[in-house]
């Protein structure tokens, strides 16, 4: 136990308190997160990532593998499923959602729908562009 010669208790605290406070700014991090306007609905299924839905641009794309059917409409800014043929339609109830870092899961299909940031620059780029 040579560190605890090196390093008295008092400066232990602090690097406790320090990791406490970098711990806390990144819980608050990703809370501000997910509280913030999605820009893009990422679609998983199967483990593999389908589509990427920009939320900008209302559309409706349409899910299926074999089966397995789900109608995903993106509109205003944010998403929702509203129509699917999956036993228990739990992902049509979960409704809409469109703050980064929500998703609505449909079990039985094996399908995710996460809404995530796109680079948050991109905006201003675009001005500088112009
Ligand atoms: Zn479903």
């Amino acid at each position: 136990m040579s560190d605890a010669k090196y390093y008295p208790r008092w400066r232990r605290d602090v690097i406790l308190l320090a990791a406490v406070v970098v711990l806390a700014a990144a819980l608050q991090f990703s809370v501000f997160k997910a509280g913030t306007q999605a820009s893009e609905a990422v679609v998983t299924a199967h483990g593999e990532t389908v589509v990427r839905l920009a939320l900008g641009t209302d559309t409706i794309y349409t899910y299926e593998f074999e089966e397995e059917t789900n109608e995903i409409v993106v509109e205003n800014g944010g998403v929702f499923i509203r129509r699917a043929n999956c036993k228990g339609q739990d992902c049509v109830r979960q409704g809409r959602i469109d703050r980064a870092g929500q998703s609505i899961v449909c079990l039985p299909h094996k399908l995710i729908i996460e809404l995530a940031m796109t680079d948050a620059n991109e905006p201003e780029i675009d001005i500088i562009v112009r």
